[in-house]
């Protein structure tokens, strides 16, 4: 793998496979159920319409575990925050998870595309407001105070993904960029690898336990865990 000593941008894409391993279940590894839900009845805009207890019942329970004990970052998340603190350019983060495993372990400015768990938002207002308590359409909206108006500010399918264009510019200006952990089914984060290589000095690797739908669009592929792949993939950028 030949990575130029003079990358100064990074941008990292992850997904659910990074947080596999603190205990997160991703989509995938359940033939396209999430934790034994069919996706498109908790993750799509008609899925709430249709059985909104559901749906609110689903995200309190995921909301739940990731506030567990058991849950807690791995040596995934910790060596990307690594690779923030102590490299000499930039480097920013685009996910595609829902939990704030990226943050706990100590990264800054992420772009989470598809929302938050610990987040709820007023359909009336847009206003979005950080939560660690179970809600549901019984839930008092903090800024209209009426029951019925909040859902989880998670970016559902058929949605448009949050923070687009600060994401196309970032992939548009770096040298380096490196996907994780992700299937490469969901778009638009399985087209960025092409939108970064128009850059024709733009390196791209991506890390994974299997091969992927993109696969082949990148330079160099890293198979194995994120875990364990990640920490040497940082100290040979450090040490550039
Ligand atoms: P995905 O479930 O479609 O694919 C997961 C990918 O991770 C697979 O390619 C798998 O081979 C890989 N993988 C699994 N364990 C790994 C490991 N230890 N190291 C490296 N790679 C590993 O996930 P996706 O592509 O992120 O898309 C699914 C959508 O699911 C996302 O949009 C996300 O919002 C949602 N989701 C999020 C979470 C979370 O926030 N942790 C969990 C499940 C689903």
């Amino acid at each position: 793998m030949i990575i130029p000593k003079s990358i100064k941008e990074i941008v990292i894409l992850t997904g659910a496979g990074i947080s596999a391993e603190s205990g997160i279940r991703t989509f995938r590894d359940q033939n396209g159920l999430w934790e034994n839900h069919d996706i498109m009845e908790v993750a799509s805009p008609g899925g709430f319409e249709r059985n909104p207890e559901v749906v609110y019942e689903f995200y309190n329970l995921r909301r739940k575990q990731l506030l567990s004990v058991e849950v807690s970052p791995n040596l995934g998340h910790i060596s990307l925050s690594r690779l923030q603190d102590l490299f000499k350019g930039r480097v920013s983060l685009v996910t595609q998870n829902v939990d704030d495993l990226h943050e706990r372990s100590g990264f800054k400015n992420i772009l989470h595309m598809h929302g938050e768990l610990l987040q709820m938002r007023c359909v009336k207002s847009g206003k979005v407001f950080s939560t660690k308590e179970p809600f549901d359409e019984r839930t008092n909206c903090p800024c209209c105070l009426q029951a019925g108006n909040l859902r989880p500010n998670i970016v559902w399918f058929g949605e448009r993904p949050f923070h687009m264009k600060e994401i196309e510019d970032l992939l548009s200006s770096c040298d380096l960029f490196i996907s994780i952990g992700t299937s490469g089914e969901v778009y638009p984060a399985a087209m960025f690898v092409n939108l970064a290589k128009e850059n024709s000095h733009c390196v791209t690797i991506e890390v994974n336990k299997e091969v992927t739908q993109v696969s082949h669009n990148f330079d160099y592929l890293i198979s194995g865990k994120a875990s364990e792949e990640l920490p040497k993939l940082i100290d040979k950028i450090l040490n550039l």
